[in-house]
């Protein structure tokens, strides 16, 4: 995945840690060459949550985190009032992925699935095969029966 700089912002925040920050460089490079308003956030900051909502309108922010971490930076930066439009979030590392099982309606959690894979539910034990129906509300593909 490629991050590009958006021009025209008030700040920029950039939040991650010394090896996910990596990705986001060459934007940094560019703030800094530009010389435009920016701030470095560790991602295991306490103090996160009360710098992101002491930002004035205008504010951008930029995370990079594995992906556990990255989608609760997205869900505070959101219950602070962050929209999808002022911020760019990069995933680090293996990604993983939800199964809503349709029998137990447990959720399973596997690495790097992909869609028409078999799994076991590790609640009922049912076999499941990954669908591609995701849900938002759940953040989890709907597993239908295997079958046999
Ligand atoms: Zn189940």
């Amino acid at each position: 995945m490629t991050v590009s700089l958006i021009n025209g912002k008030r700040k920029y925040i950039f939040c991650g840690d010394e090896a996910s920050l990596e990705v986001l460089q060459p934007i940094i490079y560019e703030v800094k060459k530009k010389e435009l308003p920016f701030e470095i956030v560790p991602l295991d900051s306490s103090t996160l949550q009360n710098l992101l909502s002491s930002q004035k309108m205008g504010t951008f922010l930029y995370i990079a985190a594995p992906w556990k971490l990255k989608r609760e930076i997205e869900k505070m930066a959101w219950s602070i009032g962050y929209s999808e439009e002022e911020m760019i979030s990069v995933g680090i590392g293996p990604k993983p992925m939800n199964v809503f099982c349709c029998r137990c309606h447990g959720i399973t959690e596997k690495i790097n699935l992909i869609v028409d894979e078999e799994i076991t539910c590790s609640h009922c034990e049912l076999q499941l095969v990954v669908s591609d129906h995701y849900s938002s509300l759940r953040d989890a593909h709907l597993g239908y029966v295997a079958k046999l």
